[in-house]
């Protein structure tokens, strides 16, 4: 199984950029390629949903301290920038060549390959900028290692991009009608009819394990049993990692007035194959999901492992029941 943003083709080179010969000349080289970000933004052709980078002759003011190395692929090395750093002239016209685009609004219509650097790049362009200053004594902190670490200007501390681990889960359950159902959740600011997979953030010192019975517990007051791992999805929005989990429950009165979903219900696999898949791509153009009926729930966004998570489950290739 692939997912959404883990298809990544560059290699990041990770001991070879720590070199600032090797990363300069990199940097210089004619075919290297530059990838910007505009507030969480991506740049995008005018005339196609693609990616567009630009060569370093477009953008003849830039230096190597203010880009990211993101890797290279055998024709060239692509570095991340945020445009914020560029001059105010440069910035204008950009908007002659491309436009500023949600990523995650867009994905479906992407390469693999293009979604993995793009979302790479929007997730250290964030970091850097949420960064800037030490976390010890509060000083100017300066981008370091190609871009994969900040050093503070004064005492010298290091800080590294963070990932932060959170568990999304399927959560089974074998009912006495002899039907098996899995639970699902949804939050009130989500489009209407959108049920996903219940998740949470893995707290300091807890094992994944702990993290899935504790946040099912949490958001719906069930009793979740025996959790096992699937698969992991990349998730640099802003700084994450998704790891998918299914897990048994035994218990079955769902309770979600503790914690923030606006509601929670079982879902038999029937239900489930009537559920539209809710495309943000397509829905932000305005286009009807289905040609006919107009089904009264849909799954969540098709970028996501929480989509996978029920699909598997619905055709049977993940759970008990
Ligand atoms: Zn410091």
């Amino acid at each position: 199984m692939t997912f959404a943003y883990s298809q990544m083709p560059l290699d990041r080179c990770s001991n070879e950029r720590k070199n600032k010969t090797w990363l300069t000349a990199e940097f210089n080289k004619p075919e290297t390629l530059f990838c910007l970000i505009n507030n969480g933004k991506c740049f995008f052709k005018l005339d196609e949903i693609a990616p567009l980078l630009l060569s370093k002759a477009q953008l003849l003011t830039l230096n190597v301290d203010q880009c990211i190395f993101l890797g290279r692929n055998e024709q060239q090395a692509i570095f991340a920038v945020d445009q914020n750093k560029l001059k105010f002239s440069d910035q204008e016209e950009l908007l002659t060549l491309g436009q500023w685009l949600s990523l995650r609004k867009h994905t479906s219509l992407l390469h693999p390959f293009d979604a993995a650097i793009l979302a790479l790049a929007k997730g250290l362009v964030h970091w850097h900028k949420s960064h800037q200053f030490c976390g010890q004594c509060g000083n100017i902190n300066r981008s370091a290692e190609a871009g994969h670490a900040r050093k503070c200007s004064e005492c010298r501390n290091m800080t590294f991009p963070r990932t932060d681990p959170a568990v999304i889960m399927l959560v089974e359950r074998m009912f006495a009608d002899g039907v098996p159902r899995c639970l699902l959740g949804r939050q009130a600011n989500w489009p209407d009819g959108v049920y996903s997979t219940l998740a949470g953030f893995v707290d300091p010192g807890e094992t994944l394990e702990a993290t899935v019975i504790r946040e099912v517990a949490e958001e719906t007051a069930i009793i979740a049993e025996n959790p096992s791992y699937i698969a992991s999805q990349p998730w640099p929005f802003p700084a994450s990692i998704m790891l998918g989990f299914i897990a048994q429950a035994s218990s079955e009165k769902i309770d979600t007035r503790q914690d923030s979903l606006e509601s929670a219900q079982w879902f038999s696999r029937q239900q489930i194959a009537n559920f539209a898949v809710y495309d943000s791509a397509i829905n932000s153009e305005g286009q009807q999901n289905t040609p006919q009926l107009t089904p009264k729930y849909k799954m969540s966004s098709s970028d996501s492992i929480s989509a996978y998570l029920i699909t598997a489950w619905l055709n049977k290739e993940i759970g008990k029941h």
